[in-house]
């Protein structure tokens, strides 16, 4: 009903950026699958189901002094609105929770918004590429209308940003009993017209009630925060390049001991 009255007040160009990797992101998914099926003899032709963009991206991953910290949504744009949400205040807190995290590892940072206002996506793209030397990275939440549907996901579109989205999911999924939705491509605006490494995060589905209630928590999402944070770090200066603070090391070390030796103190220190 909301998407209704707002399609009679925005452009049809917003709404289906807006909803495209929410309502049908999961269709993607299933197209992408049915894709591979159907074309397993050509599957090498097929190494990605999207457009993967390869030229006018400077890849700055190994060299960027700046990271552009988007939250998705804001203002009367709330993104899912599930009872978990709106979307629009969870990726603000974990937004500014990240920003924190990378100032605090001298690393600049520019948010493309600091409170619940409106951004236009086309905003959100002149921010991202004024900077010269940045990485760019959207936090979202998911939103399925199958509640059952776990897991997050990081989605990328240009060759410049792979190594960055597999970085930072793998971050993720290290955090105990998260469920993983895999790193694919989409032409999210945010995305597609960027001039440097971006990516953007699906942090958990709204819709489903354990991801939901973990977004609701917010020492989960400080993990959320940290573990990207150590991605976009590491993705800079290397491995073990990041230190966590002692509270994050304490709760990922105690919830992985069982598996583990007891001798590795950076459990999700795996890429
Ligand atoms: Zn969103």
């Amino acid at each position: 009903m909301r998407i209704v009255d707002r399609i009679q007040v925005y452009s049809f160009e917003f709404q289906r950026n807006i909803l495209m990797h929410h309502r049908f992101a999961y269709a993607m998914r299933v197209s992408c699958l049915f894709t591979r099926i159907v074309t397993v003899p050509f599957v090498a032709l097929l190494p990605a189901c999207g457009t993967v963009r390869t030229s006018g991206v400077k890849n700055t991953s190994k060299t960027f002094s700046t990271v552009v910290v988007d939250a998705g949504h804001g203002g009367y744009d709330s993104g899912a609105f599930r009872r978990y949400g709106p979307e629009k205040m969870v990726t603000l807190d974990v937004a500014q929770r990240l920003e924190r995290k990378l100032r605090e590892s001298k690393i600049k940072t520019v948010m493309t918004r600091d409170s619940d206002v409106f951004i236009p996506l086309n905003d959100r793209v002149t921010m991202e590429n004024k900077e010269n030397n940045a990485v760019f990275v959207s936090i979202h939440f998911n939103d399925s209308p199958k509640r059952r549907t776990p897991g997050i996901e990081t989605y990328y579109h240009s060759a410049a940003s792979v190594e960055l989205a597999d970085r930072i999911q793998q971050k993720l999924i290290a955090i105990p009993n998260s469920a993983d939705g895999g790193v694919h491509t989409a032409n999210f605006r945010v995305l597609r017209l960027a001039n440097c490494p971006a990516v953007l995060v699906e942090c958990g589905y709204l819709s489903n009630r354990s991801e939901g209630n973990q977004a609701r928590d917010s020492e989960y999402r400080e993990l959320l925060a940290d573990r990207i944070a150590e991605a976009i770090v590491e993705e800079r200066y290397g491995a073990g390049a990041y230190r966590p603070p002692p509270e994050i090391a304490a709760q990922l070390k105690s919830q992985t001991e069982p598996a583990s030796s007891g001798t590795n103190v950076a459990p999700s220190g795996s890429l």
